[in-house]
Parts: C-alpha cells; sequence; structure tokens
C-alpha cells in the first residue's frame, strides 16, 4: 500500500510525494511503482515513505506514530485491499484526520480492486476462526499480470488527481508494461520445467504466483491462515506429503523456520525461503528483482529435487 502526498507548493513544482508503507507496500505492486517510476516518475516523491518491508509480515506491520503524520499530508493513500491491512491500517486513516484519503473519498484507492483474485470464499468467514484471508487472496502481486493491471490502475488514479500530468503517467505504465513483457518471459522459461510440480507453503501468500507458473499448492504449514503449526497438522502434512512425494516447502521471511526444516527433514525435502514483497532482502529493490529472486530459488530447489530423485 502506498500514499500519494502533493504538497501545495509541490504541485507547484509539478511534483507529488508518493509514500509507500508497511510491509504490505513493498510486497505490493505500489514498490515497484515506487521504485521503478511506474506511473509516477520524477514526477512524484518517494523520499516520504512509510518505514517498512518485505520482511515484515503485512497482516500485522506495527503502526508507529510518525506514520500518522504522513497519512495526514497524503492526497492519495493505496492499500493492497481485502483486509490485509485491516489490523493496523484503518485506525491509522481515523487518526490522520485527512478527509482526502478516508474510505470513499477520492484520495483512497485499493488495489485489489484491478487484481484476479484468488480463493474468494464460497461462504461466510469469521476472523475469529483464525482466516486472515476472509475476501480472498489477498497477496495477489506475485503474479506479474496482476502488478500490471494494479499498476494501470494507479497510473489511472494519478492522473485523476493531477489531470495535467496525465500524459507523463501513461507513459510511465507504457513503459513499465513493456518491461515486464519482456522480463516475464524470462520468468516463465526458467519456472517451464516444472510445471505441475506440488509445493508445501507455510502461509497462503503464493497462489497468486504458483497459479502464475503452474505449481500446485497442496498444503500449508500453517492449519489456517494466521494459525500458528500446530503438533497434528504438522503429523499430517509430512503424511500428506510423503504420499505425495511433496519435499519443497515455502516460507515467507517472516516466519520461524523450525518447523519446515524439520518438515523438510522428515521427507528428504527442503524448505525455501522466497519473498512476498520487495525489501525482504537488500538486493530486492524492486518489483523485477522480487520475480527475478523468487523465480531462481524456486527453480534451484526443484532442480536440486530432481538431481535427488523426486
Ligand atoms: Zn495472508
Amino acid at each position: 500500500m502506498g500514499l500519494i502526498r502533493s504538497k501545495r507548493n509541490s504541485y507547484e513544482h509539478h511534483k507529488t510525494t508518493f509514500h509507500v508503507s508497511g510491509g504490505a507496500r513493498r510486497g505490493g505492486p505500489h514498490s515497484r511503482s515506487r521504485r521503478q517510476g511506474t506511473a509516477q516518475g520524477d514526477r512524484v516523491d518517494g523520499r516520504h515513505g512509510i518505514p517498512g518491508a518485505g520482511y515484515q509480515d503485512s497482516h500485522f506491520v506495527e503502526p508507529k506514530p510518525s506514520f500518522i503524520a504522513k497519512v495526514h499530508g497524503a492526497d492519495l493513500l493505496i492499500s493492497v485491499g481485502l483486509q490485509l491491512e485491516i489490523g493496523w491500517l484503518p485506525p491509522l486513516i481515523t487518526q490522520s484526520r485527512n478527509p482526502r484519503v478516508q474510505p470513499g473519498a477520492p484520495g483512497y484507492l485499493e488495489g485489489s480492486q484491478f487484481a484476479e483474485i484468488l480463493e474468494k470464499p464460497a461462504g461466510g468467514v469469521s476472523r475469529s476462526m483464525g482466516d486472515i484471508h476472509p475476501l480472498g487472496n489477498p497477496h495477489f502481486w506475485l503474479d506479474p499480470n496482476n502488478g500490471r493491471a494494479v499498476a494501470q490502475g494507479i497510473a489511472n488514479k494519478l492522473s485523476e488527481v493531477r489531470p495535467e500530468d496525465a500524459a507523463y503517467f501513461a507513459q510511465r505504465y507504457k513503459d513499465f508494461a513493456a518491461r515486464l513483457a519482456v522480463a516475464e518471459k524470462g520468468w516463465d522459461q526458467k519456472m517451464a520445467p516444472f510445471r505441475g510440480r506440488k509445493v508445501v507453503t507455510f502461509h497462503q501468500s503464493w497462489p497468486n504466483f504458483a497459479k502464475r507458473f503452474g505449481i500446485e499448492v497442496a498444503g500449508y504449514v500453517e492449519p489456517k491462515p494466521g494459525i500458528p503449526p500446530t503438533p497434528s497438522h504438522t503429523l499430517a502434512l509430512i503424511g500428506q506429503m510423503k504420499s505425495q512425494n511433496i519435499r519443497v516447502i515455502w516460507v515467507e521471511p517472516y516466519f520461524d523456520t523450525k518447523v519446515p526444516n524439520s518438515i523438510a527433514n522428515s521427507v528428504g525435502g527442503e524448505a525455501i525461503v522466497l519473498l512476498p514483497s520487495v525489501g525482504g532482502v537488500p538486493e530486492v529493490t524492486d518489483y523485477f528483482k522480487l520475480f527475478d529472486y523468487d523465480v531462481k530459488l524456486a527453480a534451484g530447489a526443484f532442480e536440486r529435487m530432481e538431481k535427488h530423485g523426486t
């Protein structure tokens, strides 16, 4: 998620401040926008971003008092949506007392509306059941198609906020989409040999990523999204992995690797830490590097399993 601020004097200088905030934002397509200038480029200032990084769980960002001031000054706030940030963002918006970015106002934008959303629940789901994905899976930016769609949505919104720069934002989006088209060919090629493989993941962060590359997520280390592993669930999972010959576990960087490592040992496999977001490691500074990193690791693990006779 992110924020865009254009102070009056910034407007005069044709510059809008773009804030990206929390773990979610670094993970979100917005980080790509910010780093790569998808839509904003040099007419949007990202210096006032709300701290946070991809090594943090975007469900549970710890809001700092300084965030309120940043939201207070924003002209546009971009959230991931689907309640990903429900634990920390709504109070921040309320406390900012900034009418421009309240939900429903023109300066509030949820990226999820532009994306293909997976795992939409059929019936009613309660968060008290431990489901922190009550409206469908909010980790949608891990498919470049969704990144592209959200980037376009952001570019359009920026043009609304700054109509005089509409052509500029449209051009920035076009550049981004062109670079993405080239990059994703490489990612698809690297993952192509592993289509149809099954993996287990810690949290349900990867349905879009998996779908994109033809990987099947067969189980989770968490019994339910947001619920820590339990011995009985872990035991059942090991049984399932053995029977289905699943030996790779994808783990998000903010979870303890003890349980996934021990599961991997039990099945003769490997737990690897993939990044759900930009900033998860220092060298992953934009949306493109995020996929470069994850694709390389994921393909590498499948290759090693193959050598060991999967
Ligand atoms: Zn989640």
